[in-house]
């Protein structure tokens, strides 16, 4: 059969332009087909609008621990359309970056939605490509909770966007997205409640971790709402109604209804049954090297059941890529991803939480923690307090998983990632000398 391409990627997201970049470089012809704009849910609605907003509303606490430093007068007024402007400017900058880069690697770029006719053919805007090889990194999109009055609701597309920012909001969900929000527009003044149906926000990471980000959160007057989900959402003259399950709760009223309940794979349109990709509960079904039940049809990223984070997206596709042109690969190793909050205060974690641990290794495992208060908060009266724990096993000393919170955190924990992937035990961590004063020296005295 004669193709038009030997690789075409569907989606210009982290997923699909690593993969379209390391396509290029070993000579292949590689197409990328994107709907939108290049980046991705990273670049336009994710990651990088979402840091951009974390350090506008930085600027707050900033500015009033500049105070306690000497400083006077320090202007303090926020023109949220004016960080908009910026923010667009930035993103626009960071998607030319991407277009220049795929350009210089010969990739070719198709504007438009694509779908399958066949196992071999897309469909781009009635232009038909055969392809020898797809690979799908359509990513994903928000998921809303089927309740009544839903549709008042915004997801983070919506919020980043938000013309006014709300007096008052309430946050459906307590993951790392919402938990986010609620920092940055607590940050901006906003009256600010987090409904999550667990018993504590952050589910996944380590307990003490959770219940640390938790406090913090309330002591900046976040209001959070454990064990609770929202039953109906309903427009009054007072603002938007939200009713929580549970007689005894009484009603929230807010201006803006954020929903930040996960995210689903960009499926629906794609028309996989004709090309016979099968699904695992709404993402597409892969095996561990990222190949779907067509072997020339590889998927990865958000629209598969894995990781959803940026640099696991990039991972799966340059590993995707190597194994689908037949080069030496490495499987992603998901057990060694780090992830942070971008809350106030932050939080970062790699490896296993202490309930991990203990359910793995028993009672072999230990912890140790250290807590600290940062340099920079011992001028003021808030003394903003952090920790550092190791989760090691105490039987070899080795380093099964790295937790902090407070100033730096993200930062600090991408230090130890080497440590936990080479091994490391804790005694080799102290040994090791660190950068005096730094938030990162916690990090060596545990
Ligand atoms: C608010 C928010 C904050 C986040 N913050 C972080 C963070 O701090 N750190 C982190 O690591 N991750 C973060 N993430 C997650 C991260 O953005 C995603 O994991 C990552 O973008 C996934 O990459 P992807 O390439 O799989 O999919 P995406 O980035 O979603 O890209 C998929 C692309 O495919 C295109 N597409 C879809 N269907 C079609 C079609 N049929 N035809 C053509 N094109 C199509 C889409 O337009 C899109 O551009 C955040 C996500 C959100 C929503």
């Amino acid at each position: 059969m004669n193709y038009d391409f030997d690789l075409f990627i569907i989606g210009a997201g982290p997923a699909g332009l690593a993969a379209a970049k390391r396509a290029a470089q070993q000579g292949v012809k590689v197409a990328i087909a994107e709907q939108n704009h290049l980046g991705g849910c990273c670049v336009n609605r994710g990651c990088i609008p979402k840091k951009l907003m974390v350090y506008a509303a930085d600027y707050a606490a900033a500015l009033h621990n500049a105070t306690e430093y000497g400083w006077e007068s320090c202007a303090s007024q926020f023109h949220w359309q004016k960080f908009l402007g910026k923010r667009d400017q930035e993103v626009q900058r960071l998607r030319e970056v991407q277009e220049q880069a795929l350009e210089k690697a010969g990739v070719e770029q198709i504007k438009g939605h694509t779908k399958f006719l066949d196992a071999h053919t897309l469909v781009v805007e009635d232009q038909k490509y055969k392809a020898k090889q797809v690979l799908i990194a359509v990513g994903g999109k928000p998921m809303k909770p089927d309740i009544p009055g839903i549709e008042y609701a915004l997801t983070s597309d919506e919020l980043l966007n938000i013309e006014h920012l709300p007096n008052r909001i309430a946050i459906i969900g307590g993951g790392y997205i919402g938990i986010e929000f609620a920092s940055v527009l607590r940050g901006f003044g906003c009256d600010v409640a987090v409904v999550s149906r667990e018993d504590m926000i952050l589910g996944g990471f380590d307990d003490e971790l959770r219940s640390a980000v938790q406090e913090g959160l309330t002591q900046r007057g976040i209001k959070i709402f454990s064990d609770t989900s929202p039953d109906k959402i309903t427009k009054t003259p007072e603002g938007l109604c939200v009713q929580l399950a549970g007689d005894s709760i009484e009603p929230l009223i807010a201006d803006v209804v954020l929903c930040a309940t996960g995210r689903s794979p960009n499926l629906e349109t794609l028309e996989l049954e004709k090309a016979g990709v099968e699904f695992d509960q709404k993402a597409i079904a892969v095996n561990p090297q990222s190949c779907t039940n067509q072997p020339h049809i590889y998927a990865v990223g958000d629209c598969t059941n894995r990781l959803q984070l940026t640099p696991v997206a990039r991972a799966e596709g340059q590993a995707a890529v190597d194994i689908m042109l037949g080069k030496p690969s490495q499987e992603v190793d998901y057990t060694l991803v780090p992830s942070a909050v971008l809350s106030r205060p932050e939080a970062a974690s790699i490896g296993l939480s202490e309930a991990q641990a203990k359910e793995k290794y028993g009672d072999v495992v230990e912890c140790h923690r250290q807590d600290f208060v940062p340099l920079r908060y011992t001028l003021g009266e808030q003394k903003q307090q952090g920790f550092i724990k190791l989760v090691v096993n105490g039987k070899t000393d080795r380093i099964l998983g790295i937790h902090m919170v407070g100033e730096s955190a993200e930062e600090v924990v991408q230090c130890g990632v080497i440590a936990l992937q080479k091994g490391a035990t804790r005694k080799e961590l102290m040994e090791a000398i660190a950068i005096h004063p730094s938030a990162a020296e916690e990090l060596f005295s545990v």
